[in-house]
Order: structure tokens, then C-alpha cells, then sequence
């Protein structure tokens, strides 16, 4: 059998995978099977934030696989406190909790945010606020949380203790609020997996006051936006608002499996030894990769990040085929006139990788692409939209 038949025999199918078996990469461009080069614009779904096999990346992580792959959280380790430091001196948060994944790290979040509104207000006050069109994860309690029916039907029962409001409808929300003893708003600046559509500025901006009055905590789902995504170190920073707790994940590490839960002031302190672990959370490899990205994504690198989003609005707003580009930094969406799947596979077809969220042609190129590989992929995709 060849790999795709094999995968097709033994791995669940819960993927529907393109018909690419992908062999090798380097920086924006990976190898099929066969040898036929692609331009990556999907970098692992926002996880390559540096694009495959970065030279300055995997240096940090053999060096850290040569010393020691992992130890148990109950003993000290270097990357992980380096890492922690590092993200708490870039945002003004206090401390964190690694886990493995995005899901993980709102689970976190979740947890976290309950345990300070018990403290504070009493154990009945848990109900937490996403939004409609959200998503938050693949675990039972973040399918609760994501605001899509879709992924709740053949799943139920599901957990009690989340509601959905209307995204950009700040009255709804303080209905929602009112209504429920909440603990919690959890909200992404830009809905990836919804579509990739941002958040109303005056709404981010009235939902984090709203919350900082009542003291709810306001977490924000980082885990596609984050790390550089939008062209600021986190979304959250391009509206000007301090959340309470920070999710992350997909790009921190630069393609190995991490997840962490930023927690601020109010909250940092909530969580006590043994109220919540991880054994594989705060990995010296995955967070020796982390150290190695974040020390990266600089004002420049953000800079260059921006510049790149402009291009691609600029080039893809009125073109043919093309009825609106949505997004934020090199998250974007693309709303065709031809189905987003067809546009996608004939993408693929010309050497370009891409991906659909929702009926959008869904862009997440590395952080560093060169100009003119973005370039020369765009020419591509605007062919096959037109
Ligand atoms: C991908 C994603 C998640 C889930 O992350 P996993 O690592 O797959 O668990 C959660 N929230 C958002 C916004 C995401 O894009």
C-alpha cells in the first residue's frame, strides 16, 4: 500500500485530507511525495509561524532534544521558566500554565476564570460567555464553548455552563451577563475558524470594560490569532485592551505541540499546587522552540508582518472572483465567487497550498514569507478565483 492508502486503512477518518502526501520542507515551500514543490500559505494551520525546518528553530530544538526531551513538572527546567518569562514580559501578564495544545489551554482558562469568580463571588457564579461562530477546541467542554451548532450535534450531552451571545452586539452581551451568574467572556479578536472575521474595534473595547466593572474575567483565545498573527504580538493588542487571561497555542512553539494559558493580575495567584497539571505542559523541547520564536517576533518581524497584509489586501480587494477579504495580519479570509473548496484544490493543483474556513478561501502564511513567493502565490490564487 502507498501512504495514503495506508493512512486511509489504520487512521481514523476524522480528517477529509487532500490527495498530497507531503515529504520535506523548507522555509514557505514543502515537497510532495513525487517532488513537486508547493508554496505553503497554511503553515500547519497558523503553526509553522517560521515556516518548515527554520534554521535558527531547529538548531534550538536539537540542542534541547541533545540535553535532556523532558522531565516531569515536579522538578525544575530551563526553557520552560525562560519562555514563561519571556511571555509575561511581553504582555504585561504575571505568570503561566503550559499545557499541549489550544483546547488544552482554554480548558485552563476555563478553570481558572471559575475558580476566581468561586473565590470571589461563590461557586454558583460560573457560567461563561463565548460567542456565536466561535471556536474554542475539540474537548467535550471547549465544543460547549465554541458557538457553532454544528459541532455540537452528535456529541451531547454537552457541559452545562456556557452561553452564546451575538458577536458585535455589546447590549446582548450585558443582557447575557445579567441574566446568568457569570464567571467568565471568552472571545477571539478575529474568528478564525468562523470564517476569519475580526471583531468590531468599539465592541472588544466595551465588552473588556464591561467585564473589568462587574469583574468578570475576560479571557481572549489566542491560539490562531496569537504569536504574531495579527501583526501585534497578540490581537488583543491592536484594540488596546489588557484581558484577564490569554490562551495560546498553534504558532508558539513553531511546530511542536504547545499550549499556554497567559494569567494576569487578578488571577494569577488562583490556581494552588494541585489544582490542575499537565505531564507533557511546559516540555523543555517544545518550550526551547518557543524561547526561539517569540525571541524572534519583534517589532520588525510585526512590521514586516503588517506590510505583507497590506499587500495581500491590496492585491486581492476587487479582484476577480474575489467579493471580500476579511481578516487581520497574515490571517485571511477570502469570500469567492466560486466555491472556496474548488478554488483551494485548484490552488493546489498550481503549486499553492491554502485552506477553506467556512465558505472562505482561508490564507495563514509563515510570519517570514519572502515577498515574492507571497507574490507569486497570490498571482495564483487570484487566477483560480477569477
Ligand atoms: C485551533 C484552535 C483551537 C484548538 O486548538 P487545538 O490545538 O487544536 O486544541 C482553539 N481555539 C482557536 C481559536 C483555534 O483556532
Amino acid at each position: 500500500m502507498n501512504i495514503q492508502e495506508l493512512d486511509r486503512e489504520y487512521v481514523a477518518g476524522t480528517y477529509a485530507r487532500f490527495p498530497v502526501t507531503i515529504t520535506a520542507g523548507k522555509g514557505s515551500l514543502v515537497t510532495d511525495i513525487d517532488g513537486k514543490d508547493y508554496i505553503d500559505l497554511t503553515s500547519g494551520i497558523a503553526v509553522t509561524s517560521f515556516g518548515a525546518c527554520d534554521d535558527v528553530w531547529y538548531k534550538a530544538v536539537c540542542e534541547q532534544a541533545a540535553k535532556i526531551q523532558h522531565m516531569s513538572n515536579l522538578f525544575y527546567t530551563e526553557p520552560c521558566a525562560k519562555l514563561a518569562e519571556m511571555l509575561c514580559t511581553r504582555t504585561g501578564m504575571r505568570k503561566v500554565f503550559f499545557s499541549n495544545s489550544g483546547a488544552e489551554a482554554n480548558e485552563c482558562a476555563v478553570k481558572v476564570a471559575r475558580k476566581y469568580a468561586a473565590d470571589t463571588k461563590g461557586p454558583d457564579y460560573s457560567t461563561v460567555i463565548t460567542l456565536k461562530n466561535s471556536f474554542h477546541g475539540r474537548t467535550i467542554t471547549m465544543l460547549s464553548a465554541t458557538g457553532q451548532d454544528h459541532y455540537h450535534e452528535l456529541f451531547r450531552p454537552l457541559t452545562p455552563g456556557f452561553v452564546h451571545a451575538e458577536p458585535n452586539n455589546l447590549e446582548y452581551m450585558k443582557v447575557l451577563a445579567d441574566a446568568h451568574k457569570t464567571a467568565a467572556i471568552m472571545i477571539e479578536c478575529v474568528q478564525g475558524e468562523g470564517g476569519v472575521v475580526a471583531l468590531e474595534a468599539d465592541y472588544v473595547k466595551g465588552v473588556a470594560e464591561f467585564a473589568r466593572e462587574n469583574d468578570i474575567a475576560l479571557i481572549v483565545d489566542e491560539v490562531q490569532t496569537g504569536n504574531g498573527r495579527s501583526g501585534q504580538l497578540y490581537s488583543y493588542m491592536n484594540y488596546g485592551i489588557q484581558p484577564d487571561i490569554v490562551s495560546t497555542a498553534k504558532g508558539l512553539a513553531g511546530g511542536l505541540p504547545l499550549g499556554a494559558t497567559l494569567l494576569g493580575e487578578k488571577v494569577k495567584d488562583t490556581l494552588k499546587p494541585g489544582d490542575h497539571g499537565s505531564t507533557f505542559g511546559g516540555n523543555p523541547v517544545a518550550c526551547a522552540g518557543g524561547v526561539s520564536i517569540l525571541g524572534r517576533i519583534d517589532d520588525e518581524l510585526l512590521a514586516g508582518v503588517r506590510r505583507k497584509s497590506e499587500y495581500l489586501f491590496g492585491t486581492f480587494t476587487g479582484a476577480a472572483g474575489i467579493e471580500a477579504v476579511t481578516g487581520m495580519g497574515l490571517m485571511m479570509g477570502l469570500k469567492t465567487t466560486k466555491p472556496a473548496k474548488d478554488v483551494v484544490n485548484a490552488c493546489i493543483a498550481e503549486g499553492v497550498l491554502c485552506l477553506t474556513a467556512k465558505d472562505r478561501v482561508r490564507l495563514l502564511p509563515a510570519l517570514n514569507i519572502p515577498d515574492d513567493l507571497l507574490a507569486k502565490a497570490a498571482d495564483v490564487i487570484k487566477k483560480c478565483c477569477a
